[in-house]
């Protein structure tokens, strides 16, 4: 192999550049992946936007974080894969030995190690996550599904964090592909589904995945009280809030029933703040949750899901471009709302 590849290196504040940069070298632990695929992600346009991401990237430094691709070289000490395996791994593992790991909390992990530069031609894959969270791609699955397998851990997650049961209404309010996971997994657990978004497009994509009904929360409309026409006045079981704006942040509190439970899973600009009714909130006994990233045992289980072929990549991923077009793949993305996912071949 020639010691060089073909990398993104994100410099700073809309600044990345496609160059040629050293191949990763591993230790005895880690495992060199030829990168096959890796997805775009909401999040990493917003890193891109803003130049860094407290907790996962500091630049400058490789970029991007789903892969999927073929392991070309493993570590001394590495016996769960060899080379020439297809595999998924996600872009963090937990330490396992913190409070919050030891409470099941690896989400909150004191010590989360994060991995970055799946746009680039080869990734090292550092010990920890190839213990924890990366996994073989059975025969029948394509790398772009597997590739889906960190947001979906993150949706999977969130999704049972709001303790669904079978026949609830849930709206979920942001039809990017986050919001589109949440529609149909909630479609697969048997809820029914009620589908807010901006774009006609992202609600039509709504109603491909099985959303039962659409309301349009565009100028001048009231999706509020779209909602409690459509619940006979009571409100939904569950609001999951996937856009991360403190808008509809407020929107979820008030288009659940009594008893509902309110999902914030989109995070909101720093420092944002947000009106909530304290009223409503205890004599209706609104439950408030604000789900965040993945644990091992959901990375699993979005696997499952992926394998089983309930997940796939051709409702979130539309659109495949070279490795050397992400500068603009990246600037279409943050200034074009209601994408979904772009695959990036390296
Ligand atoms: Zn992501
Ligand atoms: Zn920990």
């Amino acid at each position: 192999m020639n010691n060089r590849m073909m990398a993104a290196v994100l410099y700073g504040k809309e600044h990345l550049q496609v160059e040629p940069v050293a191949v990763p070298t591993i230790d005895r632990g880690d495992i060199l992946v030829r990168v096959k695929v890796a997805l775009t992600c909401g999040t990493d346009v917003k890193v891109f936007r803003r130049g860094y991401h407290a907790r996962m990237i500091v630049p400058p430094a490789v970029f991007g974080h789903e892969l999927a691709g073929d392991v070309v070289a493993v570590g001394a000490d590495v016996t769960r894969f060899s080379t020439g395996q297809r595999v998924v791994a996600a872009n963090s593992a937990p330490c396992e030995e913190c409070f919050f790991c030891r409470r099941g909390l690896q989400n909150l992990c004191e010590d989360l190690l994060f991995n970055n530069g799946a746009y680039a031609e080869y990734i090292r894959i550092p010990a920890r996550i190839v213990e924890r969270n990366t996994y073989l791609i059975p025969g029948h699955v394509g790398y772009q599904d597997a590739a889906l397998v960190e947001p979906l851990a993150c949706v999977v997650r969130g999704f049972e964090e709001s303790a669904p049961r079978e026949g609830d209404t849930i709206a979920i309010i942001g039809l990017g592909p986050i919001g589109l996971m949440f529609a149909k997994l909630a479609k697969l657990y048997g809820c029914r589904v009620i589908a807010v978004g901006r774009r006609k497009t992202q609600l039509e994509r709504a109603g491909a995945l099985g959303a039962d009904e659409l309301i349009v929360a565009g100028e001048g409309s009231d999706p509020v009280k779209a909602i409690r026409d459509l619940t006979h006045g009571r409100g939904v079981d569950i609001a999951i809030e996937a856009v991360g704006q403190p808008q509809t942040w407020e929107w979820a509190v008030n288009m659940v029933r009594r008893g509902g439970t309110v999902n914030f899973f989109g995070g909101c600009p720093n420092e944002s703040t947000v009106n909530l009714d304290t009223a409503l909130l205890h004599y209706s006994e609104i439950t408030c949750k604000a789900s965040f990233h993945h644990t091992p045992a959901y990375v699993r289980k979005a696997l499952d899901l992926i394998n089983a072929g309930h997940i796939t990549a051709s409702f979130f991923v539309n659109s495949e471009e070279p490795l050397a077009n992400l500068l603009e793949v990246m600037r279409h993305l943050m200034s074009h709302n209601g994408h979904l996912k772009t695959a990036i071949v390296p």
